[in-house]
């Protein structure tokens, strides 16, 4: 198997940085779905460029490479133990080589392996078939998405949905609540992989498994086809729109299969992936490991290109923001605004908020702007670069984030999927702002990121150390302002009568 470990290498760098085939034309469907000007569409401006990027650069197209997941079929007879150990010295390698970020972690202290590899890191599954060559399949889901998959146990009642009874018209109101409740936090335009039945944990194995599926395929079972069918159109009626934003495409995929279950069961398992869609797979000779053909795409085929203009389209009405920040400054800020920040800003996500309640920051982030971000850096001399380095999901900060602007003096945030309302009445108090960075443009933001110019807390692991990273228009949009307005709070009230709407 002298060729098995570059091959293993060249699948995890391709599924990172080059989307396949069939994301790339349901994305760009949505392309044309969004009436320019609209935040949607330059969300999805944005995300084109992004996608672009990351193939030409060969670099991820989102910073948050997720949980390696791989599925093998071998033939009878391959050494199973051999393969294991051949993909996780791969997934090694390709983290060092930043395709994938160090995301593996200690449950219990916090730990960060650096080289994602752990216990049950990366996920393997493993089976046998009669064919000669060997298949794996990987997918790359970041957490932000796998936050969103959701099981629900029928029967229940429903924010927006009622009850939901223990049949097919159940599982299709459970579909589309999943779709709602995910809002911008999964990154939508997002797809579905769905598992009607089986147990708990199974179950979330099986929908995860449905995202193997292509997007344009069709199921062969009649009635799920049909389920499929009804849950894309309705969905994409629902409004919650790139981003989370509001807009006309919200998904680009639905998967559903059935598995038996127990008599007293019916789960409903929803695996929520969002746009940055990464997955492919390559047959293997079984003999020397090289690639004979690969799954979803064709490398003689030219890669599609996603961008039809610049990334973010000026309009001259931009406002320049310069670090530090002053109160006046972002109260006469409204949600809309789009912002061009130039100067420095903090990375900060989990470790750094949660240590911040207890300890000071080790700088100054008096008018300062914290970016809830976990990038991909490598360090190449003595110099660290910034590999990718789109926005995180600012939800899981919703606890800590009131005491962090008001305490330390931040004047602005910015995340993704936007947060709640105990945050949004502490910028209204002190006087500070949300601003909305594109979930997964990780290269687009990179692009904009001039020099790294420190960092703190680097015993958190590279994630979620304290970057101080100087920007050149960086470009975000204000979603919650210094007024009470939130464009998250109005889009979930919105969505919610559309869903409601969409049962009646
Ligand atoms: S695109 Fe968004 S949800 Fe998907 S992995 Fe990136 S940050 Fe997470």
């Amino acid at each position: 198997m002298q060729f098995l470990k570059n091959s293993l290498i060249e699948l995890i760098t391709q599924t990172s940085t080059n989307l396949p085939p069939d994301v790339r034309n349901a994305m760009s469907g949505v392309l044309e779905t969004e009436p320019s000007g609209t935040q949607a569409s330059h969300a999805l401006s944005i995300i084109a460029s992004n996608i672009d990027m990351a193939q030409e650069d060969e670099q991820p197209i989102c910073q948050d490479t997720g949980m390696p997941t791989f599925d093998v079929h071998t033939p009878v007879g391959v050494n199973q133990i051999h393969l294991k150990k051949a993909i996780r010295e791969a997934v090694a390698e390709a983290t060092k080589m930043g395709k994938l970020r160090p995301n593996s972690v200690d449950s219990i202290t916090g730990k960060n392996t650096g080289d994602n590899l752990g216990i049950e890191t990366p996920v393997i599954h493993f089976e046998q078939w009669e064919q000669d060559e060997i298949e794996i399949k990987l997918i790359l889901k970041g957490g932000g998405c796998e936050n969103k998959n959701i099981q629900y146990s029928l029967p229940a009642e429903l924010e927006h949905v009622g009850y939901v009874g223990r049949n097919l018209e159940g599982v299709r109101k459970c579909i589309l609540h999943s779709v709602w409740q995910a809002q911008g936090q999964g990154c939508a335009p997002g797809a579905v992989g769905v598992c009607i039945g089986s147990d708990r944990a199974h179950g979330y194995v099986l929908a995860k498994n449905q995202l193997f599926r292509t997007l344009e395929d069709v199921n062969p079972d009649p009635v799920l086809a049909k389920l499929e069918a009804e849950v894309m159109e309705e969905a994409n009626r629902i409004g919650v729109g790139p981003m989370g934003f509001g807009g006309q495409s919200s998904l680009i995929g639905c998967k559903v299969m059935a598995a038996n279950r127990l008599p007293a069961s019916f789960f409903v398992s929803v695996a929520y992936d969002c746009w940055a869609f990464r997955r492919l797979g390559v047959r293997l000779d079984a003999k020397s490991g090289a690639i004979t053909r690969w799954l979803y795409r064709d490398p003689e085929t030219p890669v599609q290109k996603m961008a039809k203009g610049e990334g973010f389209p000026l309009s001259g009405r931009e406002v320049i923001l310069t670090p530090p920040l002053t109160e006046q400054q972002m109260r006469s800020l409204t949600v809309g605004d789009i912002v061009l920040i130039r100067g420095d800003v903090y990375t900060g996500r989990d470790a750094v908020h949660a240590h911040l309640m207890k300890n000071p920051p080790p700088v100054d982030l008096n008018g300062q702007i914290l970016y809830h971000c976990g990038p991909v850096m490598l360090k190449q001399g003595n110099e660290w670069v910034v590999k990718a380095a789109g926005p995180t999901t600012s939800s899981r900060e919703e606890p800590y984030q009131a005491y962090v602007l008001k305490n330390y003096g931040v004047r602005a945030v910015i995340g993704k999927g936007g947060m709640g309302a105990k945050t949004l009445a502490a910028l209204e108090d002190f006087g500070a702002v949300y601003l909305h960075g594109i979930g997964g443009a990780a290269q687009f933001y990179a692009r904009s990121m001039k020099k790294v110019v420190g960092v703190n807390w680097m015993e958190f692991g590279i994630p979620e150390a304290m970057w101080q990273i100087r920007v050149e228009d960086f470009a975000a949009i204000v979603t919650m302002d210094a007024h009470g307005n939130s464009l998250h709070a109005r889009v979930e009230e919105e969505t919610g009568d559309k869903l409601e709407e969409v049962l009646a």
